[in-house]
Order: structure tokens, then C-alpha cells, then sequence
């Protein structure tokens, strides 16, 4: 399988406004430094906390966010680089189905306008090509042609979902960004909405970004992850191996969480203190020691790199790479006495 996009050392930060007009009192770090590959064809997972910098590397994946330092490579071509036509014709294969169906939808749109609006902008297709092109979609994502000029409000959450994901895929899209597709939804429509995307997939030949804190649905969807901490990648690869061998002390704590009992082993309970840190002013060090179970003194001052482990299993932790081969200060591998960290 061929990359059909690739991170390199993508970094996105935002300025905090506020006090002075045309001053900013710091920079929110809502990416730092993350670099992966997205093969064709493929599901790939992003999981972690709110605020962990999902969404937001999601959408520097598909040019929605200019990354203030790296590269976006999709299909081999530099997003942010192109000329602003050549970016807009690139950015029609790469689409996204959004969170919340209820007020991703204008109310005052019917069906057909909501689905039609992408090619509508586009502005290459006559009315009955678009109208052929909406009914089209909308059986294939199981609604029917007497549903063109009927409103959001007639239908549930799921049937809602359902007329997003006809808007994603009008235009033919290659890639596509799930943002917790199904998180809004009740359970019972949850696992509809996952199969309609898995069948869309092998028909279409679809590659997902399926962005959740969900890891039951990351299990069944992803074929390869990243778990985000803070706006770093913490582990990733493999979903299959991360989820029999989980290395990172984070994602071992997110798994303990799951309450799934398809789960092959008993996991540990790892209960995690406090909350996620303030992005604007990040620890020093590994980003999740302050909450680190396994923290060691060196974990404070050095930041672990994301080395691969096996084939296709990284992880950025000094417990399982060793800490760099640089001049550290004694008692290093000493665990951090907790008593004294605040979180
Ligand atoms: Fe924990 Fe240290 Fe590993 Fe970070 S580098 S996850 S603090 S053991």
C-alpha cells in the first residue's frame, strides 16, 4: 500500500488574545512536531483526551489549518505550497463527515440543497446532473429520492448522519476525515453509521481518518493509530499490535479504562491524576509525566522520541527506548515522588 498523505514535523500553534489589542499573551501548542504516514486505502485511528490536538491535526491534515511549521504531503504534493486554485481543486478530494449532526446541517436547507452544496460551489454541474448526482447518493448512503426536499428536522440523528456523509462523498473525495462520526448518536445507530462507513470504503476505495476518544470503535474501524497526548504522538502504528501490546504507559492507561469485554486479556487498572495540562505551557520533558504512573526523574527535563520499536509500532517513552545518549544528571531512572507534583 502507497502513502496517500504524510505529516512531516507538523506543528500547529495559535495565539492567545486578550490585555493589549495586537498583542497575544502566548501561543496554545495544539500540535507539536508530529510526523506520520496515511497508506491508500486504509482506516487510520486518532485517539486520545479531549483537547489532546485531534481535531486540529486533522485539520492540517486536510489543509482546513496552515501549519505553522512542517509539511502536509498529500499524494506526494506539498498542500500549503500549491497556488490557491491548485489548492482548492486539490482540497476537493479530501472532505470531512463532522461530529454533530443536528447543527452540522443548515435547518433551512432542504435535502437536496445540503448535498448539492459542495458541486453547487464547484459550479460544473447543471441542476439535473446534480439532482441525478444527489439521488445517487442518497441511495447509496440509504435514504431515497422522497427524501430530496425533505429538512433536517425530519429525521432522526442517524438519518441526519446519513445526509452528511451523501454531502462528504459528492465530490468524489479520496480521503476522508471522520470527527467522531458517531459520537452524537444513540447506541443503537452507532454501529449502522460504522458499517455504512466500512461499506462506503470497498466501494468507493476510501481512506479514513476516524478521529475518536472511543477505543471500542477504534478497535473494530482502524487498521493503523496514533494516541495523542498533548498535542504529540505518544504511540502509534499497527492498531492490532498497539491494542494486544499497548508499550506507553498512556495508552496503557486508556485501555485499562475501556469497559469492553471482547477484550482478549484483563488489563490493570491504571487510574490517571488531574487533568490534561494547559497546551500554552506544556511540561518540559515527556509532555505526560506530571500524570505518569512510571515517571522517572530524567522524564521531567528530557523529551523521549518516537522510535519504532517493532514493524510498525512506535513509542515515545524512556522506559521502553532507553533515555537518549546524552549527558543526564544523576538519579535520572529515579521515580518522580508524586507528592510533590501538581497537576
Ligand atoms: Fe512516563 Fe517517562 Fe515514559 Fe513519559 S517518558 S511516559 S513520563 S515513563
Amino acid at each position: 500500500m502507497s502513502e496517500i498523505l504524510e505529516l512531516k514535523n507538523v506543528s500547529v500553534h495559535f495565539p492567545v488574545k486578550g490585555g493589549l489589542p495586537f498583542f497575544s499573551r502566548g501561543m496554545i501548542q495544539a500540535v507539536s512536531d508530529v510526523s506520520l504516514t496515511i497508506k491508500h486505502g486504509e482506516t487510520f485511528g486518532v485517539v486520545g483526551e479531549s483537547g489532546c490536538g485531534k481535531t486540529t491535526l486533522a485539520n492540517a491534515m486536510i489543509g482546513m489549518v496552515k501549519p505553522t511549521a512542517g509539511q502536509v504531503l498529500f499524494k506526494g504534493v506539498d498542500l500549503n505550497g500549491l497556488p490557491r486554485d491548485e489548492f482548492k481543486k486539490m482540497r476537493r478530494q479530501m472532505q470531512m463527515i463532522f461530529q454533530d449532526p443536528y447543527s452540522s446541517l443548515n435547518p433551512r436547507f432542504n435535502v437536496y440543497q445540503i448535498v448539492s452544496e459542495p458541486m453547487f460551489i464547484r459550479g460544473e454541474d447543471s441542476e439535473e446532473e446534480m439532482k441525478a448526482r444527489v439521488v445517487e447518493l442518497l441511495e447509496l448512503v440509504g435514504l431515497s429520492a422522497e427524501d430530496l426536499y425533505r429538512h433536517p428536522s425530519d429525521f432522526s440523528g442517524g438519518q441526519r448522519q446519513r445526509i452528511g456523509i451523501a454531502r462528504a462523498i459528492s465530490l468524489n473525495p479520496s480521503f476522508l476525515v471522520c470527527d467522531e462520526p458517531v459520537s452524537a448518536l444513540d447506541v443503537s445507530i452507532h454501529a449502522q453509521i460504522l458499517n455504512l462507513l466500512v461499506e462506503l470504503q470497498e466501494r468507493l476505495n476510501l481512506t479514513y481518518v476516524f478521529i475518536s476518544h472511543n477505543l471500542a470503535d477504534v478497535k473494530k474501524m482502524c487498521d493503523r493509530m496514533a494516541v495523542m497526548y498533548l498535542g504529540k504522538i505518544m504511540e502509534s502504528g499497527d492498531s492490532d499490535k498497539i491494542f494486544r501490546q499497548p508499550l506507553h504507559p498512556y495508552t496503557q492507561a486508556l485501555l485499562a479504562a475501556v469497559l469492553d469485554t471482547s477484550f482478549d486479556e484483563r488489563r490493570d487498572q491504571i487510574v490517571l491524576q488531574g487533568d490534561i495540562p494547559s497546551p500554552i505551557n506544556p511540561p518540559a520533558g515527556c509532555r505526560f509525566w506530571q500524570r505518569c504512573p512510571k515517571a522517572m526523574e530524567g522524564c521531567k527535563t528530557v523529551p523521549p522520541e518516537l522510535i519504532e520499536v517493532e514493524e510498525d509500532h512506535f513509542a515515545a517513552c524512556h522506559l521502553v527506548n532507553g533515555f537518549p545518549d546524552v549527558e543526564l544528571p544523576a538519579g535520572c531512572d529515579e521515580p518522580v515522588d508524586k507528592e510533590d507534583v501538581q497537576v
